[in-house]
Parts: structure tokens; C-alpha cells; sequence
């Protein structure tokens, strides 16, 4: 009977698996698709048997030998061992990146997408050294935000170093701990920021000549 599978069923039933569908479903949307009953039961059958040795740990020949030994066609085995264990490979990797997001401190939307990249140390010398500015974007689900990582000079930014998406842990100042994921740079906020400090500049010099200018 096994040896009517065709290619099409089976990929789709294989499909189904990967996206976490129950045997019954598999059955039901191979029936819909105009697969035989019988055929759709021998598909979902032959996966079953499949999974249930590759869940045992089994290597890819054993679960081979067992399928071709429940009557499956040795080729048709092959290929549904072959992207079995592909599927496998997949939620597993699927599973350690949820792990890894959980592991980030960030939710998984701020995880996506910003990258494991961080800034590194922070620190400035009387407003001189690197530090973030400005608060994007915030995210009401893990309380983080876009925040540009500046070179500053007299606390002014001058030359910026990456984008973050930002979560402070604790404290203030030197002993401030945070966490910070490099994401898309935002050229609004950073044009900003340059406004911020070329507004502040122009006032500076606004101010010392008129000081300059007053003294006689
Ligand atoms: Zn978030």
C-alpha cells in the first residue's frame, strides 16, 4: 500500500508536521487536498512511525529500515527520512533562538530586531568619552529604547558610533549597568541630537561674545 506514496502528499504532510500539526490534521488536509483516505492514513502513518523513532533518538538507517520493514517504498522512505530529520534540525534551531531571546533581556520583537552587538564600555571624563543620548521608540513591553551611542566632547555629540536598542538594569553614572543590542540606525534622531548640540554651541558663542563684547 506504502508504495503508492507519491512526492506531493508527503511533502505536505511533512510540511504540516514542521508547523506543529496533530496527525489527525495532517490526515484531514491530505484528505481535502484530494489524497485517497487510505493513502492520506499510510502518510500519516509512515510520519508517525518516523517521528516516533527519531524522537527515540534512532539514527536515519534505522528509521529507514523501519519504514521500508512497515512496507514504505525504500525511496520514498529515504526522502521522508531526509527531510524528517531537516524539519527536526529546524525546530531546533528555532527553540535555542526563542532561548536566546529569553537569555537577551529585551522581548522578542526589540530582540529581533536589533543584533547580539553591544557598545562596549561607556564612560566619560568631565562630559568627554562616549555616551548615549535619546530615548525612541519605547517599547512597552520589555522598556527599552533607541538610543544613539555618541562620541561627546564637552558632553556636545560629535560623531556618532551605532544605534541601540537600550535597557537600563540599574543604577546612575559610572556604576550604571545596562543592557544595549546595536538595531537600525535612525537618521532623524541623530539629526536631532547634531541640532541639540549645534544649538547649544551657537548659544555658547551667543553668550561669550556678548560677555566679550559688554566688557570694555
Ligand atoms: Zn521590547
Amino acid at each position: 500500500m506504502n508504495d503508492m506514496l507519491d512526492t506531493q502528499p508527503r511533502d505536505l504532510a511533512v510540511s504540516l508536521f514542521g508547523q506543529g500539526k496533530s496527525s489527525a490534521e495532517i490526515w484531514s488536509a491530505l484528505v481535502s487536498s484530494g489524497v485517497a483516505p487510505a493513502v492520506a492514513e499510510a502518510h500519516v502513518n509512515s510520519l508517525l512511525l518516523a517521528v516516533s523513532r527519531l524522537d527515540q533518538g534512532k539514527s536515519a538507517a534505522e528509521i529507514w529500515s523501519a519504514l521500508v520493514a512497515s512496507g514504505a517504498a525504500p525511496a520514498a522512505a529515504e526522502t521522508l527520512v531526509r527531510d524528517l530529520v531537516e524539519v527536526r534540525r529546524m525546530q531546533r534551531a528555532k527553540q535555542r533562538e526563542e532561548e536566546e531571546h529569553k537569555g537577551s533581556g529585551f522581548c522578542k520583537r526589540c530582540h529581533d530586531e536589533s543584533t547580539p552587538l553591544s557598545p562596549g564600555n561607556i564612560s566619560t571624563v568631565n562630559g568627554t568619552g562616549t555616551t548615549f543620548y535619546g530615548e525612541d521608540r519605547g517599547c512597552s513591553e520589555c522598556g527599552s529604547v533607541v538610543r544613539v551611542h555618541w562620541v561627546v566632547f564637552c558632553s556636545l555629540p560629535l560623531i556618532p558610533l551605532g544605534t541601540y536598542r537600550y535597557r537600563d538594569l540599574y543604577g546612575e553614572g559610572a556604576s550604571s549597568k545596562f543592557l544595549a543590542r546595536r538595531t537600525q540606525a535612525n537618521s532623524v534622531q541623530i539629526a536631532l541630537h547634531y541640532t541639540v548640540s549645534l544649538v547649544v554651541l551657537f548659544v555658547f558663542v551667543a553668550v561669550v561674545m556678548t560677555i566679550r563684547s559688554s566688557t570694555p
